[in-house]
């Protein structure tokens, strides 16, 4: 029989894990009566500190592996050695806070069992009621900046949660990308995609790991993965204001040459020292952060450290 991985991260959810149990084992019977496929369950810690790994070992039933890293590497992660260490025919990707609906996970499995050739499902967040509007103008930003003049573009609110084909799963392992971005890992692997969008719900219990640092962070993350047009509209920015400068200059030489008339020093020069020293530095920092990748590439440590695998009986 075909089997599904349910690839799911987690960092600190205790509270939630009775639930998320539960939600699989019921996962597990339906997909074997609709669709004829086992079950196997890849649960990744990412360092939590409290009793989760434990809770996950007591509560679920099945076949299960529980990935132990040696500490908190985020999400992205997370869940890239969940994918390494599944085996299945067909992986779905869940959070472990329960905010991926039951029923969008059915909907995710029968349409990639059901549609003729696709290799990927992917959910699409529709949440826009409680986002602010500031956040939503922000992303859409972010989005057009990031797919401007690219082969292939990043589609807006689809995260992790969707289900893919071994074939994908082989292909996005290939990807050894240091600083993952993986809402644009997905769309450069390309292969034929197909949307559907759901509303998430609340967490089962806890609160959000995302603060806005981190979101900001891995915006970044984004950019400098999947773009170079700051770095164009920078530079293009700095041959304007040279251009400009030439010619300011060019103006003060013909006023004083022909016209004999003063040049007041003071305020030109502060302005001009200003603007281009802003720039500079706004550059410079921009530059860094590209360099910053190119960096933690280079250095080519490894992507996650595995500290212990428990396994299920079912499974050793
Ligand atoms: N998570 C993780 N490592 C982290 C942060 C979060 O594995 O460093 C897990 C978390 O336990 C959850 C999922 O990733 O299962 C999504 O995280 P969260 O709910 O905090 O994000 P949100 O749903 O708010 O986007
Ligand atoms: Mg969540």
């Amino acid at each position: 029989m075909p089997v599904l991985s349910l690839v799911a991260p987690f960092f600190n959810e205790q509270d939630s894990v009775e639930e998320f149990a539960k939600f699989v084992k019921r996962l597990t019977f339906e997909v074997k009566d609709r669709f004829s496929l086992d079950v196997e369950v890849v649960m990744v810690d990412d360092g939590s500190k409290d009793d989760s790994v434990a809770c996950y070992k007591r509560s679920l039933e099945g076949t299960w592996r529980v990935v132990e890293l040696s500490r908190n590497f985020g999400k992205e992660i997370a869940l890239f050695s969940g994918i390494e260490e599944s085996r299945g025919d067909y992986i779905l990707m869940i959070d472990a806070d329960l905010q991926h609906p039951y029923d969008v996970c059915i909907q995710l499995i029968s349409a990639l069992l059901t549609v003729d050739d696709l290799d990927v499902v992917y959910s699409v967040r529709d949440d826009r009621m409680e986002e602010s509007w500031r956040k939503a103008i922000g992303g859409h930003i972010f989005y057009r900046l990031i797919n401007a003049r690219q082969r292939f573009s990043i589609p807006e609110n689809a995260g992790d949660f969707r289900i893919i084909t071994r074939q994908v799963a082989d292909a996005l392992l290939q990807v050894r990308d240091k600083r993952r971005f993986n809402k644009g890992l997905y769309a450069w692997l390309g292969f034929r995609q197909k949307a559907i969008s759901y509303t998430p719900n609340a967490r089962a219990a806890g609160f959000s790991k995302w603060s806005r640092l981190s979101l900001l962070s891995l915006s970044l993350e984004g950019i400098t993965s999947f773009s170079a047009l700051p770095l164009r509209i920078v530079s293009l920015l700095g041959a304007f204001i040279g251009i400009l400068g030439i010619l300011y200059g060019l103006r003060i030489i013909v006023e004083a040459l022909i016209y004999g008339s003063d040049v007041p020093g003071f305020p030109s020069l502060m302005s001009a020292i200003s603007v281009l020293g802003g720039f500079n530095l706004a550059l410079l920092g921009l530059v860094g952060e590209y360099v910053w990748v190119a960096v933690s590439e280079t250095k080519d440590r490894p992507l996650y450290i595995v500290r212990r695998v428990h396994r299920s009986s079912s499974n050793a």
